[in-house]
């Protein structure tokens, strides 16, 4: 499945972050992958439509989304030359789809800074021109290949070049994240190399409770990774929050001006930085959402829930989750004419309620 990598200097939090994400996790029972590996937690991506489909159709449970986050420890300076944990850090992250960089915004003059000072813009820095590094050695080692293959092969010219390219951009210091598809660099060419910074970022600013209200230093911080996505939180109030009663966390939150946990952001943030969505089903048995690419057609969605659904697909029953609960119920969103019968080229829309037809 698809795993958010979370990296990012010592001391910025991630521990902290990594743990208090995973600890309200009722995920468990459901998605037993998630006890694999002490590194991976897997969480539901939080929706409030589920509680309302469960209203409506009287659902005796709630299943959300996966999201699987991976601690990956051991990113400092240097790791690109083996450095800390160097090369096993590597593979871990080669693993992730997306990549979260926490960065220490923080001042606790408690919480020693490895390189001395607070300074989100230098870390940032640092931990790019580690990714950078890294895809720089894949390159190196990887053009006099492709340069061979391309005088034999017409096809890997274009991956040859493509890896020129990409190399030249990364030694000025441009993520290919960031800087591939302005450089007219056709990213999907170098795939079979798994360079690191092709994949989607996205950063988490660990700030002091007091700044989260702050929105000039706020807009400050995310200015240094637009056009990637920015989420701001603070990790020690985050981890206060998942222990305590539901009341009294909402009391909390909004002492600090915050509607919602910083984690739920995080967590709809990253589902969305994968390129992801979900549709929807409910029952009596279960409300529940399931996880698509963006773009995936109906057939591919009914196989998200078993492959009998996707062979035997015949067309799928949806209605938008707006729709129905404006009309309020399923027989009132068909009597108002707001159910479709779609058939296999119908692309899927994030929030669609469906119901799949098929033969077994
Ligand atoms: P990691 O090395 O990145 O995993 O960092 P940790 O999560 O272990 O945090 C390092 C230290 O910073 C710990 O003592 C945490 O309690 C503290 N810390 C983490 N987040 C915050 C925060 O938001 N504010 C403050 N003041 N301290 C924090």
């Amino acid at each position: 499945s698809l795993s958010i990598g979370i990296v990012g200097l010592p001391n910025v939090g991630k521990s902290t972050l990594f743990n208090a994400l995973t600890k309200n996790d009722v995920l468990a029972a459901n998605y037993p992958f998630a006890t694999i590996e002490p590194n991976v937690g897997v969480v539901g991506l939080p929706d409030e439509r589920l509680d309302k489909l469960a209203e409506i159709f009287e659902s005796q449970k709630i299943i959300p989304a996966p999201v699987s986050f991976v601690d990956i420890a051991g990113l400092v300076r240097g790791a690109s030359k083996g450095q800390g944990r160097g090369n096993a850090f590597l593979a871990n992250i080669r693993d992730a789809s997306a990549i979260c960089q926490v960065v220490r915004a923080f001042s606790d003059p408690n919480v020693v800074h490895v390189d001395g000072k607070v300074s989100p813009k230098d870390d940032i820095e640092t931990i790019n021109t580690e990714l950078i590094l890294a895809d720089l050695q894949t390159l190196e080692k990887a053009i006099p290949r492709l340069d061979k293959e391309a005088k034999l092969k017409k096809d890997r010219a274009a991956v040859a070049a493509a890896a020129k390219a990409a190399a030249e951009l990364l030694d000025g210091g441009t993520t290919l994240y960031a800087g591939a598809a302005k450089a007219g660099i056709e990213i999907e060419l170098l795939h079979e190399l798994h360079l690191l910074t092709s994949k989607p970022f996205l950063y988490v600013f660990n700030v002091d409770e007091e700044e989260l209200a702050n929105a000039e230093f706020l807009a400050s911080l995310r200015d240094l990774v637009a056009p990637a996505e920015a989420v701001f939180m603070d990790a020690k109030i985050e981890s206060e929050l998942i222990d305590l009663p539901e009341d009294e966390a909402r009391e909390l939150l909004e002492s600090i001006g915050q509607t919602e946990p910083g984690l739920n952001q995080l967590i709809r943030v990253g589902f969305r930085t994968l390129g992801l969505q979900t549709y929807l089903t409910a029952g009596p048995k279960e409300a529940r959402a399931w996880t698509v690419p963006i773009g995936a057609t109906a057939p591919e969605a009914a196989g998200v829930i078993h492959s009998d659904f996707q062979r035997g697909f015949i067309k799928a029953e949806i209605v938008g989750f707006g729709d129905l609960t404006t009309a309020g119920s399923m027989s009132a969103a068909k009597s108002a004419g707001k159910v479709r019968m779609e058939g296999k080229e119908y692309i899927m829309q994030d929030g669609d309620v469906v119901e799949f037809r098929f033969n077994v």
